[in-house]
């Protein structure tokens, strides 16, 4: 028997189908069959030219990106090591410690993977 999965909110196992809608009983959550996909398979994220990113990439930016609160720019060309991918947030995606600004999120789409 294919076993379903616990639940995405509070990891109940009673969980049971309903269609194309998994529901949780204790809680009472009900999320699609997709979203439970897309978490399994962890974030698909990929860089301005379609390369698929994963945590650990090194990626150079192909923008100067304005830094809400800070004077300077983060400049096109910048290497962007140790990035970690993230379930998007205003469609930032990649968080990164970046040298002279700290911890960033950037959008993938304005990055490279670097090579
Ligand atoms: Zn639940």
């Amino acid at each position: 028997m294919e076993k379903l999965p616990n639940c995405i909110k509070c990891g109940s196992e009673f969980t049971y189908e309903d269609g194309n809608m998994f529901i949780c009983p204790e809680c009472g959550h009900e999320w699609m069959e997709e979203e439970f996909e897309k978490s399994e398979k962890g974030l698909v994220i990929r860089d301005a030219h379609g390369n698929l990113l994963k945590d650990g990439d090194s990626v150079t930016v192909i923008k100067d990106l304005k830094v809400k609160g800070e004077s300077s720019a983060i400049k096109i060309g910048t290497k962007v090591k140790d990035i970690r991918l993230i379930t998007p947030v205003d469609g930032h995606d990649i968080e990164a410690r970046i040298k002279g600004f700290g911890d960033m999120r950037l959008k993938s789409k304005f990055v490279k993977k670097a090579t």
